[in-house]
């Protein structure tokens, strides 16, 4: 079998076309404040290609960039100028942040109504909760919409999910358990990943490890979603070895080119969301 490719890039643009479409129609630009702190120069890419996403479908993006010394309460006090401020929609805190300040309390100090990313505690409870008024994380969010252009209905498939942090792993299971899957969440203490990936029907991979997981952990026909980021020297590698996974997968995501656009396509979706929350109420 060589596995089908899901074109992450192909429906993220499309995304972006649409939501670029329902924006013109809005009575102001929505508006995004990202927030980095030090040099990081992964996380300047990172905030640099977000910049870029809002401005072609028309969202205003400002960017705090602060100074790595900057402490936890200087951080909080910006964070709350921006959950007053009126012409502000969504706030995000681009992570890692320092080791001196605590990423946690951070993230808790956003306002849960102009938390795009979904990471404030309060979104996270609602999600567990099923509520519809919460904002999901970016990165399961798309992985979810990646499944649903190739499958509508996910109903008592088997997922396996690879890692459990709280950006990917964790709402990811809560995500596809809410579409009927049964999950099993694994990590690093998982004895046997091979036999625990062998059984999923949809199989995805969070470790940041690259190219760990080969045809040995695939059942032949399994739906692949490869979350991975890997800078190494051959390039951007996922966590999944392509083309041995690719021999027995039905469907597969590529790296770069698969969940990696998603995410900044459902930052984009979340960020709107939020504008339309915000002039209801
Ligand atoms: P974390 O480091 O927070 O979590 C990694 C998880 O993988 C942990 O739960 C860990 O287990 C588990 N793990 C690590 N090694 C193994 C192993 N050998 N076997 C089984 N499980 C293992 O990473 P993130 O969730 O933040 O990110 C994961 C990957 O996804 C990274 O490559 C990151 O760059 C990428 N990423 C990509 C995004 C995108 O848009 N495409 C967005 C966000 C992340 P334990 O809990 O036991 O330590």
């Amino acid at each position: 079998m060589t596995a089908l490719i899901i074109n992450g890039k192909e429906l993220a643009q499309n995304t972006r076309q649409s939501l670029k479409e329902k924006i013109a129609k809005l009575p102001e630009a929505p508006a995004l404040a990202v927030i980095l702190v030090g040099n990081n120069p992964a996380s300047e890419i990172y905030v640099r290609s977000k910049e870029k996403a809002c401005l072609e479908v028309g969202i205003m993006a400002k960017t705090y960039h602060l100074e790595e010394t900057i402490n936890e309460a200087e951080l909080c006090d910006l964070i709350e100028e921006l959950n007053q401020a009126k012409d502000i929609t969504g706030i995000l805190v681009q992570l890692p942040l320092p080791l001196h300040i605590d990423e946690k309390k951070i993230l808790a100090a956003i306002s849960p109504k102009k938390d795009v990313d979904g990471f404030n505690p309060l979104n996270t409870g609602l999600l567990i909760q099923k509520n519809s008024d919460t904002f999901i994380p970016c990165t399961p969010k798309g992985i979810i919409a990646l499944l649903h252009h190739i499958k509508s209905d996910l109903t008592g498939l088997n997922a396996v999910v690879v890692g459990r942090s709280q950006i990917v792993g964790l709402p990811t299971a809560q995500l596809l358990l809410k579409e009927n899957c049964t999950v099993t969440v694994a990590h690093s203490k998982t004895k046997n990943l091979e036999a625990v990936c062998q059984s999923a029907d949809i199989l995805v991979i969070a470790i940041g490890k690259a190219e760990m997981i080969n045809k040995n952990y695939i059942k032949p026909g399994a739906i692949i979603i490869d979350v991975g980021i890997n800078r190494t020297q051959e390039g951007l590698k996922g966590d999944v070895d392509f083309n041995s996974a690719s021999s027995v997968a039905s469907y597969i995501t590529p790296v770069p080119g698969g969940v990696g656009p998603m995410t900044i396509a459902m930052l984009l979706e979340n960020t709107y969301e939020a504008f339309l929350k915000q002039h209801n109420s």
